[in-house]
C-alpha cells in the first residue's frame, strides 16, 4: 500500500514538473494572446484593415530568448534540469540571465501535484485536485503580472467543478451549485457596496468568477473559510508592502492570488478547518 502511494506521488511530481513547464507558457502567453485579440477587435470596430500577423498561441511560435532571439532547443527545455544544470540560469547564446521564476513555478507545480496525489490518492479526487491546482497556479501568476483573471480559465473551472461533483467527488451537486452562485454573488455584493460607498473599484469581475469556481469545486460551506483566509493573508501582505516597500496605497494589489491560495488550503484542509471553527461557534 505504502509503496503504491509512494510510486503515485513520485509519478505525480515528475508529471507536475512537465505541467509546470507548460503553465509557464500559459502564464506568459495567454495575456499576450488576449491583448492581440482585443487589438484586432478594436481595429475591426474602427473599420481598419487587420494585419494578418504570424500566428501566436500556446503552441506557436517556438520559445525564444527575448533578448537575442535564440530558439530554445529540446535539451534546453527540460523542466528544472535545463535551468539548473545545462543553462545555469542564462541564455546559452547571449548569456542574459533567465528569470528564476520559471524553474520555481515548475518546482511548485511538481511539489503541489505530488502532495495532491499523496493526500487524495490515485482516484477522481486526486485527478480533480490536480486540475484545480494547476488552474490556480496559472491564475495566480497571470493576476500578479497583469491584474487579469482570464475568462478562458475561470469559466471552464466553474463548469469543471460542477462536473466533478455530479458524482459527489468533493461535495454533492446541490452544495456545489449553491457554492458557485453564492461565491459569485458574495464578492459581487462587496464590490458594489464598496463602489457605492467609496466610488472606487476594489476588485474585478475575475475575482467573482474565481470564487464561483471555488464554490463549485468545494461547496458553499467552504466559502466563509476561503474569504476569511484570503482576507487575512491579503491584509497582512498588503500592509507589509505599504510599510516595508513603500508600495503606494492606491496601487492596486491583485486579490486573485489570495483567493487561489485560500482555495488550495481549503481543498486540502477545508473540512478540518470548518469543523474546528464551527466547533468554536456551536
Ligand atoms: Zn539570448
Amino acid at each position: 500500500m505504502l509503496a503504491e502511494s509512494l510510486l503515485g506521488t513520485i509519478t505525480a511530481g515528475l508529471f507536475g514538473l512537465c505541467v509546470g513547464s507548460f503553465l509557464n507558457v500559459v502564464i506568459y502567453r495567454l495575456p499576450k494572446m488576449m491583448e492581440r485579440e482585443w487589438r484586432t477587435q478594436c481595429a475591426e470596430i474602427q473599420g481598419e484593415a487587420t494585419s494578418t500577423a504570424e500566428s501566436f498561441n500556446l503552441a506557436q511560435p517556438r520559445s525564444r530568448c527575448p533578448n537575442c532571439g535564440h530558439r530554445i532547443t529540446a535539451l534546453e527545455n527540460i523542466p528544472l534540469i535545463s535551468y539548473l544544470l545545462i543553462l545555469k540560469g542564462k541564455c546559452s547564446a547571449c548569456k542574459t540571465p533567465i528569470s528564476a521564476r520559471y524553474p520555481l513555478i515548475e518546482a511548485l507545480t511538481a511539489a503541489l501535484s505530488a502532495f495532491a496525489i499523496w493526500h487524495f490518492g490515485l482516484n477522481m479526487q486526486g485527478a480533480g485536485a490536480l486540475l484545480l491546482l494547476w488552474a490556480l497556479i496559472a491564475l495566480t501568476f497571470i493576476d500578479l503580472d497583469t491584474q487579469l483573471l482570464p475568462d478562458s480559465i475561470t469559466l471552464p473551472l466553474v463548469w469543471l467543478g460542477l462536473a466533478f461533483n455530479l458524482h459527489n467527488t468533493f461535495t454533492d451537486l446541490h452544495t456545489a451549485v449553491i457554492g458557485a452562485m453564492a461565491g459569485y454573488l458574495a464578492l459581487w455584493s462587496v464590490f458594489w457596496l464598496f463602489k457605492l460607498a467609496t466610488g472606487k473599484e476594489g476588485m474585478g469581475y475575475g475575482d467573482f468568477k474565481l470564487l464561483a469556481a471555488l464554490g463549485a469545486w468545494l461547496g458553499w460551506q467552504m466559502l466563509p473559510a476561503i474569504i476569511l483566509l484570503s482576507s487575512i493573508v491579503g491584509a497582512a501582505v498588503g500592509i507589509t508592502l505599504i510599510v516595508v516597500a513603500r508600495h503606494g496605497r492606491n496601487v492596486p494589489i491583485p486579490f486573485g492570488p489570495y483567493l487561489a491560495a485560500a482555495g488550495l488550503i481549503t481543498l486540502f484542509w477545508g473540512k478540518t478547518l470548518t469543523q474546528s471553527y464551527l466547533g468554536l461557534i456551536y
